[in-house]
């Protein structure tokens, strides 16, 4: 892809950088170690390297081909999503670490791991009440913890991990990791053994450690938005970190003066909606090479204050640019920032093209 292609997402690695290396070092004021979370950036090896820049010793990602491209870097890597049963060889043979709930997985990892003469480690995952994965019987935890010490080889109990914030909204607080690190201790007592890891939360966690409310005993936080966007709990800026590594750039190919209503508007739009219209008067619209295809158009946040984002159809991006600071010309490139699902649904198009630079 050339590099003027558009619409096109453009990284600022140094970004990624700077809020690693800002984050890191308040993590480990606090006896914290983050992991890297790089699964926003889909098959980004030079983003995994920004952050590895910066200090990071473990890049984390829900997908095992993501990790299976950057397997030369000289780190450990992190299997986030629970592993499937049908790529347990390859999870071994790429991931040092995975996420797990089920018996079932365990014994395939283990399977894998002798086939293959590697340890692989293992994460616990407890579910403290938001309901996506982990055990939520404390007593289901302990028994597998229980079975990965004691009963499959090829496999070691790296310690113990919670999710939070992803599908309940349910907030890490001191007394849910505390209940982590509770469990943890109750499971290092049974089995006369230490646990390397407490792995409490994501970016969610960052205001609660930043408040000091984060309980001794938490030693690992898994970092994603963090430190590419700047964003903790509720996608709200982290103090000191920034916010604008990522901007989309649009080509706009149509700039006309029409009105803001349509005439006789009695059908759906073309995803289905019942458009609904303000009348502002005529006024001065650009159409934009973008569409719902890529990206949805509720995620732009335009940069220029007077560029106002009217609509989407699958292929096309429509704005009211009447009061923009600059004067558009057709061919012009118009930039937006975008939230967290934004960036992902970008990252995801092969109609968006990308560009990684430290600017
Ligand atoms: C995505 C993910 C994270 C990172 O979340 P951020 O909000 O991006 O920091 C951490 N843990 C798990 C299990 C995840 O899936």
């Amino acid at each position: 892809m050339r590099n003027q292609d558009f619409p096109c997402l453009f990284v600022n690695l140094s970004v990624i950088r700077d809020n690693t290396r800002t984050l890191i070092a308040l993590c480990r004021q606090h006896g914290v170690e983050p992991v890297g979370v790089n699964k926003l950036s889909c098959e980004a090896a030079n983003v995994a390297r920004a952050m590895i820049d910066a200090g990071i010793s473990t890049i984390a990602d829900s997908r095992i081909q993501n990790l299976k491209k950057i397997a030369d870097l000289p780190v450990d890597k992190l299997l986030l999503r629970l592993p499937q049963i049908s790529l347990a060889h390859d999870i071994v043979a790429y991931a040092d670490i995975s996420l797990n709930s089920e018996e079932h997985t365990l014994q395939a990892l283990s399977a894998a791991a002798i086939a293959q003469n590697k340890t692989h480690r293992v994460i616990l995952m407890h579910d403290l009440g938001d309901l996506r994965e982990g055990c939520v019987d404390p007593l289901e935890t302990r028994r597998l913890a229980r079975l990965v010490h004691k009963e499959l080889p090829g496999l070691t109990l790296e310690g113990l991990g919670a999710n939070l914030a992803c599908y309940g909204g349910v907030e890490p607080t001191t007394e849910n990791q505390q209940a982590l690190v509770d469990l943890a201790h109750q499971i290092e007592d049974e089995l006369g053994i230490a646990l390397r890891t407490i792995s409490g939360a994501s970016s969610a966690a960052l205001f609660l450690l930043i408040n000091g409310g984060l309980p001794t005993g938490v030693n690992q936080l898994r970092l994603g938005a963090s430190l590419i966007m700047g964003f903790g709990l509720n996608d709200e800026p982290i103090p000191d970190t920034r916010q604008d590594a990522i901007k989309l750039g649009v080509e706009i190919i149509e700039l006309k003066d029409k009105p803001s209503v349509p005439q006789h508007s009695t059908a759906l739009d073309a995803m289905g909606r019942k458009p609904v219209f303000e009348d502002l008067g005529v006024h001065h619209r650009a159409l934009a090479a973008l569409g719902e295809q890529d990206v949805s158009f509720s995620q732009l946040r335009p940069f220029d204050p007077g560029v106002k984002v009217l609509g989407a159809s699958s292929d096309h991006l429509i704005l009211d640019v009447t009061h923009a600071a600059s004067g558009y010309q057709v061919g012009d490139i118009v930039y937006f920032s975008l939230g967290y699902s934004g960036v992902l649904q970008c990252m995801t198009s092969e109609y968006v093209g990308k560009q990684y630079s430290y600017f």
